[in-house]
């Protein structure tokens, strides 16, 4: 059987701890690979060296580093098939979902390319009689990210290339449910050309995280998964004195108004509730039935759903692929039948669904709720399963305090020909990722990625201008070069001539 261990210092590692973890295909539900689960002093040890290799590396000419991340960026392309591979075998998501997954997380590495320019600071000349100011950003240090499952490359590389990028050197700890897509990242990472130490991935489950976040050398610390264990992150990273962005879990509502384009709504919504099988913190999980629209948009989207192919994520007929685990399963499973106790018009059920052939793997089928109401746990909880529920409301102005009355704030959409309905409802909802006429709003490698309320605890979203500010702190010089003559002692607040 694979195993999979940890990259310190340019190296595959042992470590010191025999505890594993269980990686299974989710296509077959067989156990494909173990993974090492770390402890404590390996991930010290990991801190240790990547301390050692951030004294060379935040040295290094910003574009020499930004050369490394180029080769990285083509090495990425050149593997991109089995990179992609990797991730259908661990995750069950169908390839080419999988592969734009990848696409999204190498635009942040070419975007990572620029990083001369980012750090360009900003110069002032005469703030004051020959007095000159400039501002530069500086690196951190040994900075850790600590990833969820649902984008084994996507998320790692929302921070890494960022961080390395500006001179820090990093600690990955991946979801323990599939590293081998990091592990291959770091592989190709070195074979750019990146000394050893400053990319590093030490595999584990709690015990390594709570040594990330007890360890005097890390002074910051990039989380994305749940939103209880982002608020842990957050309070305990915070607790011991790290600057700390722990991106939460969601519940993303599509507002469907009367007026829209009712076909595209559908496609649109079809993709951002069933993609991936519901598992992305983007995927539109409520549909907001504005008006009369309501039974239009359940008759098209019901017969849409009732066709889903569900199937392995290597056959290339298969739209939407399996779910992680079986205990994953069984816990969406348990929702929709939750759903049905709380009184919702279950309208299509997935839950029986049988792939011959493939009878041992997580498959759901599309699952559809009508009539959900805000009281119901299957609304306000994230499922994360392809379970969509459609609320109705009279109106706009329903819509908008619905969503903005939920406790998550990740994304949203709405779906309308009225530019004013659209206007007003990016300007006044409070959540961080708006789309219009658009379903799943991910903002492109140059803005940055990050939600509101309960969807983000932290300051900074994630990649962009946003991650630059994230892995560098920021230094204000003022100087003067006297020409002979001396001044006095001043004592009172200066204030420039
Ligand atoms: P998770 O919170 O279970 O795990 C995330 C990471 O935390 C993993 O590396 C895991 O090993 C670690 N972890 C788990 N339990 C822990 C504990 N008790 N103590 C310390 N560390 C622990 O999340 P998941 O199931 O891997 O991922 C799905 C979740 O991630 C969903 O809620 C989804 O919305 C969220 N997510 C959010 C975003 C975003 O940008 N907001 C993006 C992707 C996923």
């Amino acid at each position: 059987m694979n195993l999979i261990q940890h990259f310190i210092d340019g190296k595959v590692f042992t470590g010191s701890s025999d505890r594993k973890g269980k990686i299974f295909n989710p296509a077959t539900g067989k156990q494909e690979s173990a993974v090492l689960l770390g402890s404590k002093s390996d991930l010290d040890l990991a801190v240790e060296k990547a301390k050692i290799a951030f004294g060379t590396w935040s040295n290094v000419p910003a574009i020499q580093r930004a050369r490394i991340i180029f080769k990285f960026k083509e090495l990425i392309e050149k593997n991109s098939d089995e990179l992609t591979k990797l991730i259908v075998s661990e995750h069950g998501k169908v390839y080419e979902d999988a592969k734009g997954s990848l696409t999204r997380g190498l635009e942040v590495v070419e975007f990572a390319c620029g990083i001369p320019q980012m750090l360009k600071g900003e110069f002032t000349e005469n703030v004051g009689t020959n007095i000159d100011s400039w501002s530069t950003r500086q690196p951190l240090g040994v900075c850790a990210g600590i990833t969820p499952f649902n984008f084994p490359a996507m998320v790692p590389m929302w921070m890494f290339p960022m961080a390395i990028a500006c001179g820090n050197t990093f600690v990955l700890k991946p979801s323990e449910k599939d590293p081998s897509c990091a592990m291959k990242l770091a592989h190709l990472f070195k074979e750019a050309g990146l000394p050893d130490g400053v990319f590093n991935i030490v595999n584990g489950d709690k015990e390594v995280v709570d040594a990330i976040l007890q360890n005097k050398d890390i002074p910051a610390v990039s989380f994305v998964g749940s939103t209880p264990i982002a608020k842990y992150i957050y309070e305990n990273a915070a607790k011991n004195e790290k600057r700390v962005q722990a991106l939460g879990g969601a519940k993303n509502h599509c507002v469907v108004m009367p007026d829209c384009d009712l076909d595209q709504a559908v496609n649109g919504l079809m993709g951002a509730a069933y993609g991936s099988a519901g598992e992305r913190c983007m995927a539109q999980s409520v549909a907001v039935a504005v008006g009369n629209i309501g039974d239009d948009l359940v008759d098209q989207i019901s017969k849409k759903v009732e066709s889903l192919k569900v199937g392995p994520g290597m056959d290339k007929t298969s739209e939407m692929g399996p779910l992680v685990t079986k205990e994953h399963l069984e816990r969406v499973k348990g929702y929709v039948d939750l759903g049905v106790k709380e009184g919702a018009k279950l309208v299509v059920d997935g839950r029986d669904i049988k792939l011959q052939g493939y009878e041992n793997g997580y498959y759901i089928g599309g699952c559809l709720f009508d009539y959900v109401t805000k009281d119901m746990r299957i609304y306000k909880e994230e499922i994360f399963g392809p379970v969509l529920s459609v609320v109705r409301v009279n109106n706009f102005d329903e819509a908008l305090q619905l969503i903005n009355d939920h406790e998550f704030g990740n994304g949203t959409s709405i779906y309308t020909r009225d530019g004013d309905a659209g206007r007003t409802f990016a300007n006044k909802i409070k959540v961080g990722m708006v789309g219009i006429n658009i379903p799943i709003p991910v903002p492109v490698a140059y803005h940055s990625f990050g939600g509101w309320k309960r969807s983000l605890f932290g300051d900074q979203h994630m990649h962009g201008p946003e991650g630059v500010r994230f892995y560098t702190k920021l230094k204000t010089i003022t100087s003067r070069w006297p020409s002979g003559v001396r001044s006095n002692p001043e004592f009172i607040m200066p204030v420039m001539k």
